[in-house]
């Protein structure tokens, strides 16, 4: 059982300074409470990218004019090798955003316990402004730029907001055409077309992975007010890859009710359900606007009204810095499950915790993407093609003992698992610091 305890906190709204908080506190914990380290040497060492890199590059446009744009991809950590990370095409897409990203997925890796290190990639575009030859253009371009630094054995992008396997497709295809004599091409990438050697699972398995963790939360009771998942009402903030998926699973599968369901133009609310299936066809269909708002004519709710509606679980799966101090104050939902990189800010996490509300932080979480990317890097580099059920098996494995790990860790020292998560993953990446020594 955790013991609820509540922290002194000055709120972080910007993603990378919050992370480089949460980093140094769990790292001064560590050295204070697990075991003796020099806490401000690695603080160096673990704290900042190894290898940041900005490109910028020239599109010609439909219209026949000349864009320029600016992209990046960020190498955090190669304690582990290949670094791994999404690729985001977003208008807020800069170098410090990628970066915390990038640091995210280190920590990530080690909590699921999978042998890579953490990076991350972007190019600032927004692709609901542009068409499908830009952005096929784009994302070639984008993908010969960073070729230098990408890799089956250095670097491994992965889909993120606004792209997905057709980019990946792109990318795999680049690199292919420029390293003809790399024998596993296709492992330079992840979350590939099923044809190009995209592993089955993948578009699912960040829902999947956390909606894994989630069962054993509410099997282990470690959920008040909460003994199944069956007929637990559920919202979820996001409505792309990740939010869709875990709509549908939990609907389709679990038995939940969906009563809410957001995109960046509002929310919808109704406490007699929603049908994902339904909401994406409506969304599908709304020419102009793309959006869930409007479905059976129901208004769109702002960001403070929705999240704070009633429900059993709350699922932010849209961005970083959604759920603030302020909000949380307000919140209802008995669990979160933070889908998204960093959607709950420090001082919210603190508050929530202080109201016995179960935060599922993101680096446990939404691991289950890494996890089944990590799945299809192996497939493609033994040549293998593994069954879906295989793969979800040994998915609901890793996230399962994630789940332990991080729980344990909680209990152990009395913290919450957003902190417990962090100081476990900076004691795996000592003891692989320590492993191997600094070369020369
Ligand atoms: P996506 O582009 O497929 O979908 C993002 C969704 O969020 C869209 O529906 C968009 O309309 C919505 N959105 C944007 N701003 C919003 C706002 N302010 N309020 C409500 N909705 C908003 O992206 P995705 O791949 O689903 O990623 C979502 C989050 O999950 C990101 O934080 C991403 O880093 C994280 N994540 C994704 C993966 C993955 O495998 N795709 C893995 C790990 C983490």
């Amino acid at each position: 059982m955790i013991v609820q305890q509540t922290y002194e906190i000055k709120e972080e709204l910007d993603f990378l300074k919050r992370t480089r908080v949460e980093f140094a506190e769990a790292l001064q914990f560590v050295s204070s409470q697990v075991r003796s380290v020099d806490s401000a040497r690695l603080t160096r060492i673990l704290e900042h990218p190894f290898r940041q890199s900005i490109v910028r590059f020239p599109l010609l446009m439909d219209d026949g004019s000349i864009e320029s744009f600016i992209g990046f991809r960020v190498q955090h950590s190669r304690l582990c090798e290949p670094t791994k990370g999404g690729i985001r095409y977003a208008p807020d897409v800069d170098l410090d955003l990628v970066t915390a990203l990038a640091f995210d997925m280190t920590l990530k890796c080690r909590v699921v316990d999978i042998p890579f290190g953490g990076a991350k990639g972007g190019v600032c575009c927004d692709p609901k402004k542009m068409s499908r030859a830009e952005l096929d253009r784009l994302t070639r371009r984008y993908a010969y730029e960073i070729m230098h630094v990408i890799g089956p054995d250095s670097d491994v992008p992965a889909p993120d907001v606004g792209t997905g396997e057709r980019e990946m497709g792109i990318i795999y295809d680049t690199y292919r055409m420029l390293n003809p004599r790399c024998t596993c091409a296709s492992a330079v990438v992840t979350g590939k077309p099923l044809n190009l050697g995209g592993s089955p699972g993948r578009d699912q398995a960040t829902a999947q992975g956390g909606i894994y963790v989630l069962e054993e939360a509410v099997k282990r009771k470690h959920v008040t007010n909460l003994t199944s998942l069956k007929d637990a009402t559920v919202i979820v903030q996001g409505f792309g890859n990740a939010g869709y998926n875990a709509a549908k699973i939990l609907n389709d599968e679990y038995g939940c009710k969906i009563v809410g369901i957001s995109d960046s133009k509002g929310g919808i609310y109704s406490q007699d359900g929603l049908d994902p299936n339904k909401v994406l066809d409506h969304k599908s269909k709304t020419s102009i606007e793309r959006s869930v708002v409007g479905y059976r004519g129901l208004q769109g709710l702002g960001p403070k009204q929705f999240l704070t509606k009633q429900c059993d679980i709350l699922i932010p799966a849209a961005k970083e810095t959604q759920i603030t101090g302020e909000i949380s104050k307000d919140i209802r939902a008995s669990v979160i499950l933070d889908l998204a990189n960093g959607p709950t800010t420090n001082l919210a996490h603190s508050i929530l915790f202080g109201k016995g509300i179960h935060v599922i932080p993101d680096i446990l979480a939404n691991a289950g993407g890494v996890t089944v990317s990590y799945f299809e890097w192996l497939q493609n580099r033994a040549g293998e093609n593994w069954e879906l059920s295989m793969v979800k098996e040994k998915l609901r494995k890793k996230m399962s003992n994630a789940y332990t790990n991080v729980v344990d860790t909680a209990a152990e020292y009395n913290l919450d698992l957003r902190k417990a998560a962090f100081v476990f993953a900076i004691s795996k990446s000592l003891d692989i610091l320590i492993g191997r020594g600094v070369f020369p």
